[in-house]
């Protein structure tokens, strides 16, 4: 029988790329006849744990791999593995034909976050070693995103030894940018955040209670631009955090109506509730984890002369500006933690 061609898929953020991963691919490079590298989370915003564009990291593993290497960028889908799995394969299956290729999720199993090397029953599995002492990314970026004096000493002693010239280089020039400015007012907000808890007795239990708002109206969405970190500029659905005294469907209502003063009476937005869902991945936001319960409204838009108008809005509170957008449009655009992940649970049409 014929044997089949071997090829080795290599799933990860390289956020940035270090040695470790370096290694990883030189021995994938070595093993088999082709190697898929997929850089993960294409569809999420720039965070301090995701801060490097897909470009530049495609550049960073273009330099380091050889010519049988292809790299893409995929999706996370924070609420369905299945969904994750089928674009892998789709993806696999339209580069390399099933029938000649074998398959192997290559990677090093470092903790339970790593169990997605083993959710991929009809492919073989080639777990490896850590390499460079153990060298992560997570160290990377804690030695990275800090003041400029700090960065002095941590350059040459915490990121230099562990990645390659072009990457220091690439870290050393994105320090220069406003993306960065605004990633390290977001680090700062949540170490604030950190110190606040930092007696608080059962800190790995500790989560946050959010409410968001789904609102739709034939076929548009309701979005706000944050105002604030974190996540300045980007779009969210209108949310918050819910006080004291209140239930999340009253703090998903309160919040609509004080970011977004949307001209429907508050007894119509209750009742054009169809549906809630907790969404509650650890993975859904950076800091202290926030589980949130989203609330989702269908209502009609106003007849003006029997044609139909969105509703009017206007951003204030924590929104500098409110708009409908149209589902057709958000499937483009990369909002804020997992705010896409929502809409499309809840329209499924994204
Ligand atoms: P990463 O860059 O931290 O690690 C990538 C790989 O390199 C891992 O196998 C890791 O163990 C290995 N590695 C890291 N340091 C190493 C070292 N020193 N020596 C040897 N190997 C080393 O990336 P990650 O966070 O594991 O990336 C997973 C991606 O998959 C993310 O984008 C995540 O969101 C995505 N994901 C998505 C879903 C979903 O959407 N449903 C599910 C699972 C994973």
């Amino acid at each position: 029988m014929k044997e089949k061609i071997k090829v080795a898929i290599y799933i990860g953020r390289f956020a940035p790329l270090h040695n470790g991963h370096i290694e990883v691919i030189k021995h994938c490079n070595k093993n088999y006849d082709k190697t898929i590298v997929l850089i993960g989370s294409k569809n999420k915003r720039r965070t301090t744990k995701n801060p490097f564009p897909v470009n530049e990291i495609k550049k960073w593993i273009c330099d380091n791999s050889d010519e049988n290497t292809i790299t893409l960028a995929i999706n996370d889908y924070l609420y369905s593995d299945n969904k994750w799995i089928a674009q892998i394969e789709d993806l696999v299956h339209s580069l390399f034909n099933k029938n000649e290729y074998d398959y192997y999720i290559t990677g090093h199993e470092k903790d339970a976050s790593s169990y997605y090397l083993k959710i991929f029953p009809t492919w073989k599995v080639n777990l490896l070693p850590e390499f460079d002492n153990g060298i992560s990314a997570t160290y990377i970026r804690n030695n990275y995103f800090v003041d400029d004096q700090i960065f002095s000493v941590t350059k040459n002693k915490c990121i230099k030894p562990y990645v390659s010239e072009k990457v220091l280089e690439d870290l050393i020039e994105f320090r220069k940018t406003q993306a960065f400015r605004d990633l390290m007012e977001e680090r700062i907000y949540f170490d604030n955040e950190d110190k606040k808890f930092e007696n608080y007795p059962y800190k790995d239990t500790l989560k946050f209670n959010c409410s968001d708002a789904v609102v739709v109206c034939d076929g548009n969405v309701l979005l706000i631009e944050r105002d604030r970190a974190p996540g300045k500029g980007t779009w969210a659905l209108p949310g918050g955090f819910v006080n004291k005294t209140e239930t999340y469907e009253q703090c998903a209502i309160r919040e609509l109506f004080e970011e977004t003063c949307l001209k429907v009476p508050e007894k119509v937005i209750k009742g054009s509730l169809k549906r809630s869902k907790i969404f509650d991945n650890p993975n859904r936001n950076v800091g202290i984890p926030r589980i949130t319960n989203a609330f989702y409204f269908e209502i009609q838009p106003d007849y003006k002369n029997g044609f139909p108008k969105l509703p009017k809005i206007k951003g204030a509170d924590d929104a500098s500006s409110a708009k409908w957008i149209s589902l057709a449009e958000v499937r483009h655009m990369i909002l804020f933690d997992d705010h896409s992940d929502i809409i499309d649970y809840f329209v499924n049409a994204i």
